[in-house]
């Protein structure tokens, strides 16, 4: 009998008459992530997707496994797929569905009929299955209507009968690429990681761009940032890493300009050198992992100060959580210990002592006066070097 992988739309179901468009995108989508598990065939019918093997060497599991993974799909479940006669899914629960419910003690069956041509109601079905499970249970399992061990579902569907046992939440969100594409400002930290997750799991396309300072960074924290970025992209799917070197501005900032303006000068030209490869790769955002009053360049004037730079939208995800809520998201999605590896970041090289933590425009702008802004941004943009991360370890 034929093994087959049911994956439940969440939100894509309520998605009216642009609902075909969503599918469209999460099929392509699990198609890429099945491709290293052997051939399937991706289909929609009834708010379901099919993986449906077509080889025998298909790896099941595996395809489980990145199913529930991809963003767009809120359950998944194995099933059994059988013909559509009573007998033939009679046999199929007797012999080849017995191991999927193997070591429960009580069971319930739920029957759902959508093909209302098929001959016998759900109550009649329901017996039937209930059964044919008892029977090949041999005193094993008993019925329990009330609070069962596992519940098991036969659906008559349009094409054929599924059987089916436990349905795993899957992770949620919208497809890729449903919602526009995004620049994430990514440092070797916890936060932004985390903030290019959750913006692609809405359906974000994400490109990445990253800030070094060699040779005060080393190349293992620009490695280090690369292995975070392919992380993300396990979840986001293949994305350029664009990477620049602030080495130069930090240099020129550290001698000419007040140490106390160090870091709210240095965002602001980071905020620069983000709209320019926003532009130039086609994003219509900005996303960072900044979350509010976390350190001195992320209070409210500060963060002002700085988007006052950007001309178009800054999504920053974390803004209302604490550091607390962002860990444990970072170890969902196994970010973390990557994360606390204890190698320097650009913002971390000369510091200041004294940040300001509400500054002032007026004297910030005093500050950059002292420079060539714009010769600046485009000798540090001319560094541009891009890597591509596709998500597969
Ligand atoms: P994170 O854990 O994300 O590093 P953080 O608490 O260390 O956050 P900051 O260093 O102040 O915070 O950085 C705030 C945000 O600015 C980061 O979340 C990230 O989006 C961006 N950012 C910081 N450093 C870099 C960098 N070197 N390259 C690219 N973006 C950066
Ligand atoms: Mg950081």
């Amino acid at each position: 009998m034929k093994k087959i992988i049911l994956c439940k739309f969440g939100e894509i179901a309520l998605k009216g008459a642009n609902r075909a468009y969503f599918e469209k995108l999460l099929k392509v989508e699990l198609k890429k992530r099945l491709r290293a598990f052997g051939k399937f065939k991706i289909y929609s019918a009834q708010s379901t997707v099919y993986i449906e093997p077509l080889e025998e060497e298909c790896d099941m599991d595996a395809a489980f496994g990145a199913a529930k993974n991809t963003f767009g799909v809120s359950a998944v479940q194995m099933a059994l797929e059988a013909p559509k006669d009573m007998d033939a899914i009679i046999e199929a629960v007797k012999t080849d569905f017995m191991p999927y419910i193997e070591g429960a003690k009580t069971f319930k069956v739920e029957a759902k009929r959508s093909d209302k041509k098929f001959p016998l109601e759900s109550p009649e079905i329901c017996k039937l299955a209930g059964g044919a499970i008892l029977e090949a249970c041999r005193g094993k399992m008993k019925v329990d209507v009330h609070n069962p061990e596992v519940t098991v579902r036969v659906e008559i569907r349009d094409y054929a009968a599924y059987i089916c046992a436990g349905q795993v939440r899957a992770i949620g969100g919208m497809p890729q690429g449903s919602n526009g594409k995004g620049l994430l400002l990514l440092s070797g930290g916890i936060d932004s990681p985390v903030a290019g997750y959750l913006m692609a799991k809405r359906g974000v396309k994400i490109e990445s761009l990253h800030f070094e300072s060699f040779p005060y960074t080393s190349e293992r924290a620009k490695e280090k940032v690369l292995d975070l970025a392919n992380k993300v992209a396990s979840y986001a799917g293949e994305m350029n890493v664009h990477i620049i070197s602030l080495t130069h501005i930090q240099e020129v900032l550290r001698d000419t300009i007040d140490e106390d303006y160090f870091t709210l000068v240095l965002r602001r030209f980071m905020m620069r050198l983000a709209m320019k490869v926003a532009r130039k790769y086609w994003c219509d955002a900005v996303i960072t992992g900044e979350s509010i009053g976390q350190v001195a360049s992320q209070t409210m004037q500060a963060l002002v100060v700085t988007d006052i730079i950007a001309d178009m939208p800054v999504f920053r995800p974390l803004i209302g959580n604490d550091k607390e809520d962002i860990i444990k998201i970072a170890r969902e999605i196994d970010t973390f210990e990557t994360s606390i590896l204890p190698y320097e970041d650009c913002c971390t090289v000369f510091t200041p002592r004294h940040p300001r933590t509400r500054p002032e425009l007026a004297k910030v702008e005093a500050q950059e006066a002292l420079l060539d802004v714009d010769a600046l941004v485009e000798e540090a943009f001319e560094t541009l070097d891009t890597v591509v991360v596709t998500g597969i370890e």
